[in-house]
């Protein structure tokens, strides 16, 4: 994180800006437990949206449904994303839809269709260690959706997601090739490739070129501080990627979080502290 502030996230994003990298700005909180808490988390990302505008920083939103209270009332939830998505549209910009642990990803997909049903500045992230994803990919691929790829961050059981690594990494390929294919593309599918993983990259890279798969379908997009030569690379070579920054003072409560979800999360943490 570049900091705590949406100020200190700014200007991160104005430096990678200069890069050639667009960012994607997300305020670390989740499972809010009362409707104000909600309703402050959806003020804060109109002003955002404000700002932006008014900065001029190449920059989208990402937001968690239950930062927005899912967990409270299915409809509240989805009317503040509405909130949202409207007032990207008044200040031409994109919200994504985080992806949450798999009990989430029903009403998550469910808030995707009710909301790309008004607007198509809405994109939604879909995990490829769920065995279920090749198949809620087929089910969105009609709506011309906007999907970012991630392989997925939250410990599941190995009935619904697969429990290997060189397995997860298979079907991510798989998945975006699918979503790549001319039938997607056609219908105005956009891909976010959301990986820091080179072997992966370089593979869908050379599928890319093979497939002659037009820039305008697909985006990288890698966290903030993670493989950095790799995303300047990326944008040298005239690649669209954007960086998710993120912000906020729920670093601590969220880091300790994901850490009793899944140990595995620490070595990723402390791979990029060490793997500049
Ligand atoms: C933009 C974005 C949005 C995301 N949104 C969501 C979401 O909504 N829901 C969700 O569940 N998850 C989300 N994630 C997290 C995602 O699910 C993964 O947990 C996370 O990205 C780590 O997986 P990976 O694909 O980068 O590769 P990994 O399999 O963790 O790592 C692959 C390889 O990348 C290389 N690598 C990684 N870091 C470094 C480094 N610092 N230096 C050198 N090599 C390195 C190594 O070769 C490593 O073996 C998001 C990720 C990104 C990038």
């Amino acid at each position: 994180m570049p900091g705590e502030r949406i100020e200190d996230a700014m200007a991160a994003g104005s430096r990678q800006q200069a890069q050639g990298i667009g960012t994607i700005f997300t305020r670390l909180g989740e499972n809010v437990t009362r409707a104000e808490e909600a309703e402050e988390v959806t003020q804060h990302y109109l002003g955002v949206l404000d700002k932006l505008q008014a900065s001029g920083l190449d920059a989208q939103i990402s937001v968690k449904p239950t930062q927005l209270g899912l967990d409270l009332d299915k409809g509240l939830c989805f009317r503040n994303l509405q909130r949202l998505v409207d007032r990207a549209a008044e200040r031409r910009n994109f919200v994504w839809i985080d992806m949450e642990s798999s009990p989430y990803v029903d009403p998550t997909i469910d808030l995707f269709r009710q909301t790309r049903a008004h607007s198509a500045l809405v994109g939604i992230a879909l995990q490829a260690y769920l065995y279920r994803t090749a198949q809620d990919i087929e089910s969105l691929l009609p709506l011309g959706s906007a999907i970012r790829l991630v392989k997925g961050a939250y410990l599941e059981a190995p009935t619904i997601a697969y429990p290997r690594k060189a397995d997860v990494d298979a079907n991510f390929y798989a998945l975006a090739c699918r979503l790549l294919r001319p039938d997607a593309q056609q219908r105005g599918t956009l891909l976010h490739i959301a990986t820091h993983d080179p072997k992966l990259i370089e593979r869908l890279n050379a599928f890319i070129v093979a497939e002659r798969v037009p820039q305008s379908a697909y985006e990288y997009a890698m966290l903030y501080g993670i493989q950095r030569a790799l995303q300047a690379r990326l944008a040298r070579d005239g690649r669209r990627i954007r960086v998710l920054i993120a912000y906020g003072d729920y670093w601590f409560p969220w880091y300790m979080r994901r850490l009793a979800e899944r140990p595995a999360n620490v070595w990723f943490v402390v791979k990029n502290v060490f793997a500049r």
